[in-house]
């Protein structure tokens, strides 16, 4: 039965499955930032949480978690291919990044993508309680808001959209784009990474739905709809505990001795996925070399690759181009035994990675388009000895609020060259300067801000951070 107070409504659920050394399957809390700004919320409020395991097939019955009540959402296998797979990440995530890479429409995909929402909605209807409040997350859920509005016209409902919103001239490409956007309106507060997101979908509504926003707000059917930025941040009091850490400072150290002590350290942690620039800054770092504006000597690049959405299409080839590229430079620049690049098509634990942050002399984040990214805000938060150098992308909702980083155009080889030896060459005082700027403002916008900020324009009083685990 239902009766929450409070519902999350996500594509993942907030946990992994994990098989124990007896060998029996149990669920595990999955780390993040955000799943930890949430749970306090929706612990103390007694709330849920609907969404996907990550397994196709029969969801498991309703179960508890850290005070989290959990109710899954089953996808059939052809679901997954079609509304996750498909529709998801093969046509919106390409065409809300500025068609980075070309999106593929089909009706089969879109159907299944509304018969997924519809569940998703019934079960939110389902779970929550007269005049409760129901916060739906990502590009997955679109519809969700029109339809809960449907069957639950009592209760407050919340979307966050954690990707770029399109250009309109971009959104309008989308088949059955206008149920897209009554999918959103049904909404009472929508929000956005930045605000030329909010700004793109107000001027939608007013071109698509014959709407007449007003400032951040537009009525629809007598009812208000607020558009607005929140930008999401990260777990700033995790990252503390890391590198207050004395096993992951040493890691660090010896993650620089490895790489041959004196080289500075240029660093990339991405998803393997193209909206991230890893080509751009591959070939970048490569023709660097080749200029001979720096040397294989005195430098060496990390480049962190998580796999992500293998089945796709798109990402494999991804991956076949990056390694050849990475294969390019180490075959014209190495040595025996001391490579230029070091390649890592691996996923990383948060130990590991904050240890490669503190070791780091530049970080390199140049995403073609990208809605926040978070690897920029960590950096920064790990560098607690205000040293080291962030190039970050002008294409990332990150560089609305770092704009102390090395800004640059990351379409542009030429000008992330120019950004590598602008922060190689900065003065070191210059660079902390920098990185106190950045660190305070990172501080001050933790994600408890971020989700306490969403729940009040809401209506909804956030989790007080002394409530956090
Ligand atoms: N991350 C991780 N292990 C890895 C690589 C990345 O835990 O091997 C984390 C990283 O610390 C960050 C997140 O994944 O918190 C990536 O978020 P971001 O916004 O940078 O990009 P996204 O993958 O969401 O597009």
């Amino acid at each position: 039965g239902g009766g929450h107070e409070f519902v999350v409504v996500a594509n993942r659920l907030p946990v992994d499955e994990v098989t124990g050394e007896d060998g029996q399957h149990r669920w595990e809390r999955s780390p993040g930032g955000l799943v930890s700004a949430l749970q306090p919320v929706v612990r103390q409020r007694g709330g849920a949480w609907v969404g996907w395991t990550g397994s196709a097939g029969e969801a498991p019955e309703p179960f508890d978690i850290d005070g989290m009540r959990l109710r899954p959402v089953p996808l059939s296998a052809e679901e997954v291919d079609q509304y996750y797979e498909g529709q998801s990440n093969a046509t919106i995530w390409p065409l809300f990044h500025d068609l980075v890479e070309q999106p593929t429409h089909r009706r089969d995909w879109r159907r299944a993508y509304e018969a997924v929402n519809r569940r998703f909605a019934r079960a939110a209807a389902d779970a929550a309680a007269p005049d409760a409040t129901v916060w739906v997350h990502d590009y997955q859920l679109l519809l969700v808001p029109a339809m809960l509005r449907e069957l639950r016209p009592d209760v407050r409902i919340g979307f966050f959209l954690h990707i770029p919103f399109p250009p309109v001239e971009l959104f309008m490409q989308l088949p059955r784009r206008r149920e897209l956007l009554t999918g959103l309106l049904g909404a009472d507060l929508v929000g956005f990474q930045g605000a030329l997101a909010a700004q793109n979908f107000l001027r939608l509504t007013r071109l698509l739905a014959g709407l007449e926003p007003k400032d951040d707000r537009v009525e629809v059917d007598g009812r208000t709809v607020v558009a607005r930025a929140f930008p999401i941040s990260i777990d700033v009091a995790e990252v503390d505990q890391l590198t207050a850490d004395p096993a992951v400072q040493e890691r660090a150290r010896q993650l620089r001795t490895e790489l041959g002590g004196d080289r500075r350290l240029l660093l990339g942690v991405d998803r393997l996925d193209y909206t991230k620039g890893i080509e751009q800054r591959l070939e970048a770092y490569h023709d660097l070399l080749a200029d001979g504006e720096i040397s294989n000597d005195d430098v060496v690049l990390v480049q962190v690759a998580t796999p992500s959405r293998q089945r796709i299409t798109q990402y494999q080839q991804l991956r076949e181009r990056v390694e050849r590229e990475v294969g390019r430079t180490t075959g014209e620049f190495g040595d025996v035994g001391r490579a230029p690049v070091h390649y890592l098509f691996q996923s990383f634990g948060r130990a590991e990675l904050v240890a490669l942050y503190l070791a780091a002399d530049v970080m390199l984040v140049t995403p073609l388009r990208d809605g926040m990214n978070l690897v920029a805000k960590e950096f920064v938060a790990a560098r607690r000895d205000e040293q080291g150098a962030l190039v970050l992308s002008e294409f990332t909702g990150a560089a609305a609020e770092l704009d102390d980083a090395f800004l640059v155009n990351a379409h542009d080889t030429d000008d992330i060259k120019r950004g590598i030896l602008e922060a190689l060459n900065a003065d070191p005082q210059d660079l902390a300067a920098r990185m106190r700027h950045m660190r305070e403002q990172v501080r001050a916008h933790d994600i408890d801000y971020w989700a306490r900020d969403f729940l009040g324009v809401l209506g909804v009083p956030g989790a007080p951070p002394e409530a956090r685990e």
